[in-house]
């Protein structure tokens, strides 16, 4: 089944290929010849999901996927949140996301560092909508660890763990990330619907 992945990230393909497995073909809009940035201005996980997919969905009427996440840092009062992409204003940089994030923490305990990631996928076959989340649990660092992965990673330790995301394998991310987690739902609800 070929599917497109409503992202122009390849952090991200490289992940969620590894969930969906040989059995599926995974496309960017790149891929397809779509360059136009897809748009994300909800104030909501799920809407900036839905939106995403829908805007594929709409050119293309093929399958398609996409996911929005965001990192909650309680002491933060859960900032950034829906605004993790752009936390840092434009243009969007994971390096400065880092650096802003890290002094608005500074001074706080590791205890007190605890935050979340969290994702919400949304499917669309036939222009049928089904919409799937997950959450990771875990800390921010002191200071960034690893420049693997991307986004927030080299700052958030998973609970259970005493390293960063971005110093573990694709496969062990995925067993534990917000995405993964989301996305094996969705491969679980195609197998069953359109398997
Ligand atoms: P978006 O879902 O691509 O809009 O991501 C929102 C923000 O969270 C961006 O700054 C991403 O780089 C970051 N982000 C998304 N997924 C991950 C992840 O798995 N690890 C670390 N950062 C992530």
């Amino acid at each position: 089944m070929k599917l497109i992945f409503a992202s122009a990230n390849r952090h991200k393909l490289a992940e969620v290929s590894r969930i969906f497995g040989p059995s599926y073909q995974i496309l960017l809009p790149q891929d397809l010849g779509l360059d136009e940035d897809i748009p994300e201005t909800g104030d909501t996980l799920a809407a900036n999901s839905l939106q995403k997919a829908q805007f594929v969905w709409d050119r293309f009427h093929l399958p398609c996927f996409s996911d929005d996440t965001g990192l909650e840092v309680d002491a933060l009062g859960g900032a950034p949140g829906v605004y993790s992409a752009r936390y840092a204003g434009e243009p969007r940089s994971s390096a400065r996301n880092i650096e802003k994030l890290l002094r608005e923490m500074e001074g706080i305990s590791m205890e007190k560092r605890t935050a979340r990631f969290r994702c919400v996928v949304t499917l669309i076959t036939d222009g049928q909508v089904a919409a799937f989340d997950g959450v990771c649990e875990g800390r921010i660092g002191l200071s960034p660890v690893c420049q693997e992965g991307f986004g927030y990673d080299p700052v958030f330790i998973p609970e259970g763990f005493d390293c960063t995301m971005s110093e573990l394998s694709l496969d062990v991310k995925n067993t534990l990330s917000h995405r993964g987690k989301a996305m094996k739902q969705l491969v679980c609800h195609l197998s069953q619907h359109h398997g």
